[in-house]
């Protein structure tokens, strides 16, 4: 009777690690949207959260003004180019 109750253990252990894998999984999901978020300076690899504010995007490109990058030069899917 007793093997039987370390089975029912084993079993309930393993159907908790199952749910815990399935919290997981759903937390690395949200981690990599987190990722499609970030915007990265294309020039310095520098990483900022996505919803930095743009103020903050255009003094970064400031600080690549001596090497004549632009805020297109930096964030070029942020920056809306006219077409010349
Ligand atoms: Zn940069």
């Amino acid at each position: 009777m007793g093997k039987g109750n370390v089975q029912k253990a084993a079993q309930k252990r393993e159907k908790n690690q199952k749910k815990l894998d399935a919290q997981s999984k759903a937390g690395s999901v949200k981690d990599s949207f987190n990722k499609n978020l970030t915007q990265q300076c294309a020039f310095c690899k520098q990483q900022f959260l996505g919803n930095v504010n743009r103020v903050k995007l255009e003094e970064h490109a400031q600080t690549h003004e001596k090497v004549k990058k632009t805020f297109a030069d930096c964030f070029p899917s942020l920056a809306e180019q006219p077409e010349e």
